[in-house]
């Protein structure tokens, strides 16, 4: 082993350990917490005033189902394959989150609530050992108390540790977690997945990273960060810092104040009473304090 690689092995192995679990088709996981028939039928939530499918259940991915797809085009789909179609309920959502944060902070203090149902943990102060049993434990907990199916990624940085959560999800051999902070882990998977899996790499930068002959995740990390910063800026080279194990992005333990916030509604038909105008005003205008 080269003094280079030990180094990135001691990086890898020997320094933090952030873990990303994230809930499994999680508004779709929270409708079937409350009906047991729903378990094993195609389930899909739809987005607000019911436009677009935006949760699936591994069931409707089957069926051809895409993140995104407007209601009206796979209505009869739906129908004709007997998908479950909700509208999105997010006080429900939010209280689940609630509760599996709260699990998370059982196992650690230090939770990044990212979105509704991702967090980071940091289990830096664990054994690497003991993480995977202890990944497993707060997955089992979080099943029995919610009802969530989850999975877990565990890797030096936060490009890592969603790198390692999307193997969880697609390797079923893995049982839900995924360990990147074990090195010989980290060598098997960074030169099996594809560039286009990686947390940052979109639509726009992916064919800016192949023009530079970069397929695998291990190829970015290997590559002279300078042509990757002239062709993604610096958060390109941050991308290649953290596939090395060198953190460039924190834990956010306190949430940033929000800059702006919008709760928008539309009215059905035409209103034509003031105190009807007002009343809906008024409902709308709370709801937009409550959830600054
Ligand atoms: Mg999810």
């Amino acid at each position: 082993m080269s003094g280079a690689d030990a180094r990135l092995c001691d990086r890898i192995g020997g320094g933090r350990a952030l873990a990303l679990i994230d809930g499994n088709s999680f508004y779709c996981s929270c409708e079937r917490v409350f009906d047991a028939r729903l378990a094993r039928v195609p389930v899909i939530v739809l987005s607000n005033n019911d436009g677009c499918a935006i949760a699936r259940t591994a069931e409707a991915k089957a069926l051809g189902i895409k993140m995104g797809d407007p209601y009206f085009k796979i209505r009869g789909l739906c129908e004709a394959q007997g998908v479950r179609v909700f509208s999105s309920n997010y006080t429900l959502y939010g209280d689940m989150s609630a509760r599996i944060n709260a699990i998370y902070r059982d196992a650690t203090p230090d939770v990044e609530v990212y979105s509704i149902d991702e967090s980071f943990l940091d289990l830096t102060a664990f054994m690497r050992r003991d993480r995977v049993a202890l990944a497993r434990d707060i997955r089992a907990t979080v099943r029995a108390w919610t009802g969530i199916p989850t999975c877990v990624g565990i890797g030096p940085t936060k490009t890592l540790a969603k790198l390692a959560n999307h193997i969880a999800k697609t390797v079923p051999e893995l049982d839900g977690v995924c360990d990147l902070t074990e090195p010989a882990a980290y060598e098997h998977w960074l030169c099996r997945i594809h560039v286009g899996e990686l947390w940052g790499v979109g639509r726009a930068s992916l064919p800016k990273l192949e023009a530079l002959g970069i397929d695998t995740v291990a190829d970015l990390r290997d590559i002279d960060p300078r042509p990757v910063r002239k062709a993604l800026t610096v958060v390109g080279e941050r991308m290649i810092h953290e596939l090395r194990g060198v953190s460039c992005l924190g834990l956010e333990l306190v949430p940033a104040r929000r800059k702006g916030c919008a709760v928008t509604r539309s009215f059905s038909g035409r209103v034509t009473e003031r105190a009807e105008l007002e009343q809906a005003v008024a409902a709308h205008a709370t709801r937009g304090r409550v959830r600054q």
